[in-house]
């Protein structure tokens, strides 16, 4: 028995709840009958509820009986038990309750959004989020994702304001001076996906994707910015009501952007909200990256509607079915929608992210089991997301995407409604294909890691080995290594001798071996570059592969050097190595291979001692000044999106990186030109202009940006000179960043990740983790929930042997509640670090000073 569950003994199908937010008090009064099904006989209910006040409580039934109520609160559990004056019999009852609560500024529950008007007046909006736990701050319920039921919401609310929830306006009355808007009922459904928003809100215009009416809401004087996140709404709501076979669930669909919000989007069934960069854009002004957000978490936030909302899991370990499948649903959707973005390849950077976690000893399966909802919350990482969705696509072209969907369409057929968890979408995909899904996946789900795959050749055979791959050969202590079982490893093999080939092959003992092609032909492993492992090279198939690049898709290719860089920080090939492979991608043009390869110059850089930095530098501009020079600095008429994005990253690191003096002067004068005319710059190298001039810049640039920051029109421009006002490299100005993100300027939701990039710069990190040290419980009271452990991520930047010691020893006092492994995984990130700078740093100081 799970202390975190609820009993089931009363269980509820149907709330009616009526709230009256008010916005100057900040504060709100409720009330809500919930018809409860009660199954044995009873003397108390237990529900869950917390900072809210109950005023009244009653049981009552058809037959007239009524039963007096005393509600007890248990602030540790969440919860709030009522001892009933007398029991209650099994059948139909009906709970009433009175209560009052505040809009918190913490970002969750039923909270504030303060924002200012374009004349600079503040305004004040309510709005919800719920996910995981928090429904239980706003209204008294069974918060837990396996007790559905219809809520029927009525809101009463300043008559000068707007009110939207879940489902369609049903009914607009006065009353005492108060407007008091009555939604339709939702389906059945779970409690944290409940929403409600009220303030002076705009909307643009329905689109209608068949019966559905879609609309982009924002506050006033943004409806401009909201044509594109409305356009990708559209045609992913279309997509997934094909592509599932299924209606949408919902009786229209409202995208929100709200001021302040902790989380990226939150798929409430119906009313999606989401913070302002990631669904309002101006499409003329914004780069491809800015683009491509926006119509990832969109999508993303539509799949939800069908996976998590119509069907959803029956407790928080199936948070990664959940999310794993919206994140794979997202690149379908994109993919189909805008097929020059070239979605798939482009998550290779994603699934990259994801190997990097799942490459520590301190990782953990995808799914596992979860006791308290606590334990959930550090679900939402990378390898729920991420590797999620890496193995669902690898899963995806294994069985064939024909037989994928129609276990898909299975698996939400026979659940809607419902719940269901893991083995339930296994079954229905075993049904669609007639294979041994588990057998196949609990691998990858259930345990932690992931194999690296060694290809060698013997004579005219091929051998393929497997073992789990770590960047550490032995855990930090206290933890201990793990048996390393073999994975079933589908593996693409092609092989180009006289003619191409390709070999799949499931890999399921240790070793293998295929009789496959002839010495000196090129052995691409991983072709299509959708599995999730890695893949070592012998040095001679390796050496056959890079010189004969043009065999490869772009994906290919960014695996290789992904791969080969892992390699390195493991210490399975020296980083000298790995930095002399870099240059036979001079000729590269291909932005997500490019991204991989500054990634690791980043890396690099915060290895290196400060003296060594200048040769870094020009290292850095050895390997990208030919492919930056062959593209230029202005847009030509051919050119295609990524084109145009690949110059901006370039640039960036070039002018960044690369320290290039010309590029920082260039960027000045095109800096210079876009204030005189708006628009004269290509929207793609702008935010690296930014970037560039915020290295290179000094007190006046820092005015200048701080005004524009304070002045942006679009929330991409506001973010491009925020994170720029963390990227100087003059301590007193990067000083004036820190303190502005305690005093107000900077909005919680964006200020823990401010400092986590400054954790992570070389000119501002020890300023910064001084000034987190100082400041870690200001910040903590400060900012939303979870804010803190985003924050400390940026410790994984902190690489040297003295700032790890006391790293170690401020989080050993300090002992912050991250939930799951998360402190054990940035301490190991940091340790790979260490080792790597303390393996590696003679070897490359010789390599950089030989290049003279
Ligand atoms: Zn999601």
């Amino acid at each position: 028995m799970n202390p975190y569950r609820l009993p089931r003994t009363a269980v509820p199908s149907r709330y009616d709840i009526w709230l009256e937010p008010d916005l100057t008090t900040l504060t709100f009064r409720g009330t809500e009958t919930v018809a409860l099904d009660v199954v044995e006989p009873i003397s108390d209910v237990t529900l869950n509820a917390v900072e809210l006040t109950i005023e009244s409580a009653s049981l009552e039934n058809d037959r007239g009986e009524t039963i007096r109520a005393t509600p007890t609160m248990d602030d540790t559990m969440e919860r709030c038990r009522l001892t009933l004056g007398s029991p209650a019999a099994p059948g139909r009852w009906r709970l009433r309750l009175a209560f009052r609560g505040t809009l918190n500024d913490k970002l969750r529950g039923f909270y504030r959004s303060v924002y200012k008007e374009p004349t600079g007046v503040s305004r004040t909006m309510a709005a919800t989020q719920f996910e995981a736990t928090d429904a239980r701050r706003a209204f008294p319920c069974w918060d837990e994702p396996s007790f559905k039921a219809v809520f029927a919401v009525t809101l009463a609310i300043d008559p000068a304001l707007t009110a939207v929830s879940n489902t369609a306006i049903v009914g607009e009355t006065r009353e005492n001076g108060r407007k008091i808007v009555r939604f339709a009922d939702t389906i059945k459904m779970s409690t944290y996906l409940v929403a409600f928003v009220v303030g002076e809100l705009e909307a643009t215009d329905a689109t209608m994707i068949g019966r559905t009416p879609l609309r982009v809401w924002c506050v006033p004087g943004k409806k401009h910015l909201a044509r594109f996140g409305q356009h990708i709404g559209a045609a992913s709501l279309a997509f997934f009501e094909q592509y599932y076979g299924v209606p949408y669930p919902g009786d229209k669909l409202d995208l929100l952007a709200i001021p302040d919000f902790a989380a990226g989007a939150m798929e409430n069934l119906g009313a999606i909200t989401f913070r302002e960069t990631a669904l309002l854009v101006d499409e003329t002004a914004a780069s491809h990256a800015e683009l491509e957000r926006v119509a990832d978490v969109v999508a993303h936030e539509n799949a939800h509607m069908w996976f998590g909302d119509l069907v959803t899991m029956s407790w928080w370990n199936g948070i990664w079915l959940n999310e794993a499948f919206a994140t794979f649903m997202e690149m379908l959707a994109v993919d189909a929608w805008k097929p020059e973005w070239q979605r798939w390849a482009t998550f290779g950077v994603s699934r990259a992210a994801a190997l990097s976690l799942d490459g520590l000893h301190s990782t953990r399966p995808i799914e596992f089991p979860v006791t308290s909802p606590r334990d959930a919350d550090a679900m939402f990482d990378v390898l729920t997301y991420e590797k999620g969705a890496s193995v669902l696509r690898m899963l995806e072209q294994y069985l064939g995407p024909d037989v994928f969907r129609a276990g898909v369409r299975d698996y939400l057929e026979t659940h809607r409604l419902d719940n269901a968890d893991t083995g339930d979408l296994w079954a229905a995909l075993g049904r669609a294909s007639q294979q041994p899904i588990p057998a196949v996946m609990d691998g990858w789900i259930f345990r932690p890691g992931h194999p690296v795959v060694t290809v060698s050749r013997e004579g005219g055979e091929l051998v393929l080995a497997q073992q789990r791959f770590n960047y550490l050969r032995e855990p930090l202590p206290p933890a201990a290594p793990e048996p390393d079982q073999p994975w079933q490893v589908p593996v693409q093999l092609r092989v180009h001798g006289r003619s191409a080939v390709e070999e799949r092959v499931l890999l399921t003992e240790r070793q293998a071996r295929r009789r496959l092609g002839e010495p000196g032909d090129v052995v691409v492993a991983n072709a299509g570059g959708h599995g999730f492992y890695r893949v070592r090279y012998a040095p001679d198939l390796l050496e056959a592969l890079l010189k004969r690049l043009d065999l490869l898709v772009p994906i290919e290719r960014f695996n290789l050097v992904n791969d080969a860089w892992a390699m390195a920080v493991a210490g399975l090939m020296p980083l000298t190595a790995y930095v002399d492979l870099t240059a036979r991608f001079r000729e590269e043009r291909d932005r997500n291979v490019w991204s991989v390869l500054t990634a690791s110059f980043y890396a690099i850089n915060r290895l290196v001692a400060p003296a060594e930095r200048a040769r870094l530098e020009a290292l850095v501009r050895d390997r990208v000044a030919p492919a930056f020079a062959a593209l230029g600095w202005t847009p030509r008429g051919g050119d295609d999106e990524l084109t145009r994005q690949l110059r901006g990253d370039l640039a960036r690191a070039l002018g960044v990186l690369g320290n290039d003096a010309a590029v920082q002067a260039r960027a000045a004068e095109i800096y210079a030109g876009s204030l005189k005319q708006r628009g004269s710059v290509d929207p793609n190298l702008l935010p690296a202009v930014i970037a560039v001039l915020a290295q290179a810049g000094d007190a006046g640039r820092y005015e200048e940006f701080l005004a524009a920051f304070r002045s942006a029109k679009t929330p991409q421009d506001e973010q491009r000179y925020l994170y720029a006002l963390a990227a100087f490299r003059d301590p007193a100005l990067l000083r004036q960043t820190l303190d502005r993100t305690i005093n107000g300027e900077i909005r919680t939701q964006d200020a823990p990740f401010v400092v986590r990039s400054m954790l992570m710069s070389v000119y501002a990190r020890e300023l910064a983790w001084d000034f987190v040290k100082r400041q870690w419980d200001t910040m903590d009271g400060l900012y939303p929930k979870h804010a803190m452990r985003r924050l400390a991520e940026g410790v994984t930047g902190l690489a040297t042997r003295e700032l790890e010691a006391d790293v170690q020893a401020f989080f050993a006092a300090k002992k912050p509640q991250f939930g799951g492994k998360v402190l054990a995984q940035y301490l190991e990130q940091l340790h790979v670090a260490v080792t790597l700078r303390e393996r590696e740093a003679a070897a490359l100081s010789g390599y950089l000073s030989k290049l003279g």
